[in-house]
């Protein structure tokens, strides 16, 4: 009689060794062409495996202009394949001789082998810090949103929110040093990209288990809508930033700098948003960041303060996450299709869906950055 544990394990020691062995090339690509080379490769690899498709192709965009005014404008992505992420695109109960863990996590790489039949595999990044070196794992996004759209996971099961209960002093414990660190550090690899790390609370689809999302702007297309409007300054501190996006229907910090610079500027920053809250429960926030087209060393770096009870757009079914913050507002129902062609969302509607998600004390914030709190209407 066949035993079924002996053939996991089979597997399990199969899966092991591809993962090995795509590693080792994938290494070797890495020392040739940088992570980007590794993402691209690693995209070929699943498209030809069979665990991504090429989905972006039944993808439709609107540019949604504002009236007279055809220089400001959001995009609306209609992208039909991104309704079935909720179904799932992988098993749901374990075979015999395996266990699901952390209740079958989607991140967790011992259940992605059963989930996913064994045909999805990932990459391992390891980041060095002063704190030590940090395991990540590069996925391909099988439900892309933009071309190339990777997740890189942490190897172990920890939570997306930056702010923890302190179990041994109580109070509560801030991560966001580790998290901007890795984020520029893998940005930093990422030239061609953009990158985002959206809160628990502030569109992570996934708030279990930590995450960035990764993806290749599109060649010859000119910036999103929230870096076009940053191009035009506004609001500063110090000639060093941090700017206020001007003209954008949600509070947008703009840092840009060598990585050291927004760094440091990010933490401080981050410190007084942390300070507003006494509920430490509410706060969240997006980062999204890119490096310069021609000057890799600077980095353009976004911080969305987020209060975790505003997270859903009016208007739309998905969560506000990093890319409807740039400016694209993704569609993927037929309700949310029928909307679009009977005209019914324009300009002035997706400004709304994004004003909709402005954490209440964000202005209040900005003010306080700039060293005016105290003094005046938010006395
Ligand atoms: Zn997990």
């Amino acid at each position: 009689m066949t035993d079924p544990y002996g053939m996991a394990k089979f597997n399990r020691s199969r899966f092991e060794d591809f993962w090995q062995v795509l590693g080792d090339q994938l290494n070797s690509i890495r020392a040739r062409d940088g992570l980007v080379g590794v993402v691209e490769a690693l995209k070929m690899e699943q498209l030809d495996r069979g665990f991504i498709q090429d989905d972006l192709s039944g993808v439709i965009k609107y540019r949604m202009i504002k009236d007279k005014d055809p220089e400001h404008y959001f995009i609306v992505q209609y992208n039909p394949r991104r309704a079935q992420r909720f179904s799932g695109a992988g098993r749901q109960t374990p075979p015999s001789g395996s266990a699901a863990s952390h209740g079958g996590c989607f991140l967790c790489r011992d259940n992605i082998r059963w989930q996913q039949r064994g045909i999805e595999y990932g990459y391992d990044v390891h980041i060095d810090s002063p704190g030590g070196q940090r395991h990540y794992i590069i996925w391909v996004n099988p439900f892309p949103l933009m071309p190339n759209h990777i997740t890189v996971a942490t190897s172990s099961h920890r939570p997306q929110a930056w702010l923890l209960p302190n179990t041994e002093m109580g109070g509560w414990v801030t991560r966001m040093d580790e998290i901007g660190h890795d984020f520029l550090s893998i940005l930093g690899q990422m030239p061609g990209y953009l990158g985002f790390y959206n809160g628990d609370g502030a569109g992570a689809t996934i708030p279990h288990h930590f995450h960035f999302q990764f993806f290749k702007r599109i060649e010859g297309q000119d910036g999103f809508p929230l870096e076009r409007a940053a191009r035009q300054g506004g609001e500063c501190r110090s000639v060093d930033g941090p700017w206020l996006v001007p003209g954008y229907p949600i509070t947008a910090i703009h840092f840009r700098g060598t990585r050291e610079q927004v760094e440091t500027q990010l933490l401080e920053i981050v410190g007084k948003w942390e300070k507003m809250f006494s509920d430490p429960h509410g706060i969240t926030a997006n980062l999204i960041g890119s490096l310069d087209a021609q000057d890799h060393t600077i980095f353009d770096l976004y911080f969305i303060p987020r209060d975790k009870t505003f997270n859903r757009g009016a208007g739309m079914v998905g969560v506000i996450a990093g890319l409807e913050l740039l400016g694209e507002i993704v569609y993927s129902t037929e309700e949310e299709k029928r909307s679009l062609d009977r005209g019914q969302v324009n300009y002035d509607f997706v400004e709304r869906i994004i004003a909709s998600v402005e954490a209440p004390r964000a202005r209040e914030f900005w003010n306080i950055i700039l060293g005016k709190q105290g003094s005046g209407r938010y006395a």
